[in-house]
C-alpha cells in the first residue's frame, strides 16, 4: 500500500530523541526553547511557541484573538475541521466562505463581496483564518488590506506550508497576519509525533498564548497582583490549558528542520514529474501561484466528468483497490454533520461542493521512489479509462 503521505526519520533524528530521553529532562528543558528559535528564525518571526498539536495552537491564536461569545470568525470549507472547530471552542460562531476555482484556497473576490454585505448587515467577522491549502499562500497581501478596510485579524493556517514561501519571503513571518500556526503531524511538512507552533510579531499576543499553553500560569513577578509570597510562588492570572509540548517531541523537530528545504525540494520534485505524466490525461493538476512558492504538502488532482468516462468515486475507489492509498482533502467542513447540526445546508458554497465532487490527492512524500510514483500514474490512467 503506497500512502499518500508519510514521515521521514533518519538515524541523526532517532539519535536526537535518544539523547532526550537519556537527558535530565523530558518536558520544560532546553529543546524546546532551541526548536522555537529555530522555527522562528527560519520564518522571519519574532516569537514562535511550541504546543502540542496544532489544534492547540489555533485554539490559543484565537483566544490570544480575544475570540469569544457573540464574535464570528470566517474560514475556508476545504480545510481540516480544526481549522473551524477551534472558533467554536471559544464560543464564537463559524461562518465559510467559498473557494478559488484555480487555487482552491478562499476566494477573495468572495470574501470581498461577503464583507460588503457583512457590513451593511452588521456582523462583520472578528476574524478569518486563511488556510493555505497543499501548502500554496493564499493571497495575504489582498486579504491583509481588507483587514484593514473592515478591522478584522488574520490567523494563518499554515499546517501544510512550513518551508513554503508568499512573495518571496518564507511563510509563518506574520508579514499580513496576526498570527501563523505549524502542524507537525507524520503526514505533515517536518514532524514531530503530535506537534505544532504559533507564530507572531506581536509581543502582547505571544505572552498571551505562552500563558494560555500552560494554564495561565506565570512565574513572573511583573504579572503577578502582588508580590512573590516566597520562591515556591507562581500565580494562575488567566484560564489556560496544558497544551505544552515534550522535549523529545522538540528534540525530533529541530532534527527534521535540517532538512526542511531538502524535503520541500524533494516534493517539487515529485510534483514537476507529476504535472509532466499527467497532462494528457483529463484531469486538472494542480495550478501553482507564481507569487507563492508552495511547500507542496499534497499534490491535488481534478477529475474532468465530462471527459472521465466512470465518476469521481469509482475512479478514486479503482485506485484505492490498486493498493494506492489516494485521499480526498477535504469534505467541506460545513457539510459535517455536526456542523449541519449549526443550521449549514448544501448548496453553501457550490465551489467548494464540485471540488468535492472531483477531488483526489495522489501520493507526495520524500520517500516516494520513483517506481512507485511511475505505479501511480500507470493506475491512474487506467483508473480514469484514457
Ligand atoms: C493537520 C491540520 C490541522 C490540525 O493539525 P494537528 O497538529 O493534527 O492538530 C489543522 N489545520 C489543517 C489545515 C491541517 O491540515
Amino acid at each position: 500500500m503506497i500512502p499518500y503521505g508519510r514521515q521521514s526519520i533518519d538515524e541523526i533524528d532517532i539519535q536526537a530523541v535518544v539523547d532526550v530521553l537519556r537527558s535530565e529532562f523530558l518536558t520544560q528543558g532546553p529543546v524546546v526553547p532551541a526548536f522555537e528559535s529555530a522555527v522562528a528564525d527560519y520564518c522571519n518571526a519574532q516569537y514562535a511557541l511550541a504546543v502540542n498539536s496544532a489544534t492547540s495552537a489555533l485554539h490559543i491564536a484565537c483566544l490570544a484573538l480575544g475570540i469569544g461569545k457573540g464574535d464570528i470568525v470566517w474560514t475556508s470549507p476545504i480545510t481540516f475541521v480544526a481549522s473551524a472547530n477551534c472558533v467554536l471552542y471559544c464560543g464564537a460562531s463559524i461562518d465559510f466562505v467559498d473557494i478559488d476555482p484555480l487555487s482552491y484556497n478562499l476566494s477573495v473576490p468572495c470574501l470581498s463581496e461577503k464583507l460588503a454585505r457583512a457590513e451593511e448587515a452588521g456582523c462583520l467577522p472578528k476574524a478569518v483564518i486563511a488556510v493555505h491549502l497543499a501548502g500554496q499562500a493564499c493571497d495575504m497581501a489582498l486579504i491583509h488590506a481588507l483587514s484593514r478596510r473592515y478591522g478584522f485579524k488574520i490567523i494563518e493556517d499554515a499546517s501544510h506550508a512550513i518551508g513554503g514561501k508568499y512573495s518571496g519571503e518564507p511563510i509563518g513571518g506574520c508579514r499580513y497576519s496576526d498570527i501563523s500556526i505549524f502542524s507537525f503531524h507524520p503526514v505533515k511538512i517536518i514532524t514531530t509525533g503530535e506537534g505544532g507552533m504559533v507564530l507572531t510579531n506581536d509581543a502582547g499576543l505571544a505572552k498571551r498564548m505562552q500563558l494560555l499553553r500552560s494554564h495561565g500560569i506565570t512565574r513572573d513577578p511583573v504579572e503577578m497582583t502582588h508580590e512573590p509570597d516566597g520562591p515556591w510562588y507562581y500565580q494562575q492570572i488567566e484560564l489556560g490549558y496544558n497544551y505544552r509540548m515534550t522535549e523529545f517531541q522538540a528534540a525530533l523537530g529541530l532534527s527534521q528542520m535540517r532538512r526542511l528545504d531538502e524535503f520541500v525540494a524533494i516534493r517539487h520534485a515529485l510534483a514537476k514529474r507529476y504535472d509532466e505524466h499527467l497532462h494528457d490525461l483529463p484531469v486538472v493538476i494542480p495550478w501553482q501561484d507564481p507569487g507563492s512558492y508552495s511547500a507542496r504538502h499534497l499534490y491535488i488532482i481534478r477529475l474532468q466528468p465530462e471527459k472521465a468516462g466512470k465518476t469521481h468515486r469509482e475512479i478514486f475507489e479503482a485506485i484505492r483497490f490498486a493498493g494506492i492509498n489516494v485521499n480526498l482533502h477535504y469534505i467541506p467542513v460545513y457539510l459535517q454533520p455536526y456542523y449541519a447540526g449549526l443550521g449549514f445546508k448544501t448548496g453553501y458554497c457550490p465551489e467548494a461542493e464540485r471540488y468535492y465532487g472531483q477531488a483526489i490527492s495522489l501520493p507526495i512524500f520524500p520517500a516516494l521512489t520513483n517506481n512507485e510514483q511511475e505505479a501511480v500514474v500507470q493506475t491512474l490512467i487506467r483508473a480514469v479509462g484514457a
